[in-house]
């Protein structure tokens, strides 16, 4: 079995204790709720979009490390890029995290690439992904709340 504090490595547990991107964003054009029950993580993503590109990118709310880790990472990773790059970035991060494995995709993910470790604790999973559905969901319009169940 893996060790259980390889999973909080130490960007994870940074991105955790000061989370980028922090706040709402009031002149946000497009914003979704996500909640993952199993855990109690439970976000806010907010964005400002033009056309396609995603100008800025912010989310407020609480979660475990990971899951606030990767919503941080997950706001500096899409910033500045277009809807379907996200979107891409997303399928990318989700297999890595389901499988340990990229497409040898690793240098698209950066630093995201410190997830790898969660697809040995599948409860895990729904943490680290939460942020980057609830994306979705605001990229997608979608009125009702994200639930990972
Ligand atoms: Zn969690």
């Amino acid at each position: 079995m893996p060790d259980l504090r390889d999973l909080y490595q130490e960007v994870i547990l940074e991105h955790s204790k000061a989370p980028r991107n922090f706040h709402a964003l009031a002149q946000a054009n497009q914003k979704a709720e996500g909640f993952n029950p199993l855990c109690g993580d439970h976000f806010t993503v907010y964005m400002t979009t033009a056309g396609d590109s995603i100008q800025d990118i912010a989310f407020q709310g609480s979660g475990c490390a990971i899951s606030k880790a990767s919503a941080s990472m997950m706001t500096q990773a899409v910033k500045g890029k277009s809807k379907a790059e996200a979107k891409e970035l997303f399928d990318t991060f989700h297999k890595l995290v389901t499988t340990g494995e990229s497409n040898g995709d690793r240098e698209d993910l950066g630093k995201l690439a410190v997830f790898s470790g969660v697809s040995e604790f599948p409860v895990r999973v729904k943490c680290a992904t939460l942020a980057w559905h609830t994306l979705q969901a605001a990229l997608e319009g979608k009125q009702e709340k994200v639930s990972t169940e």
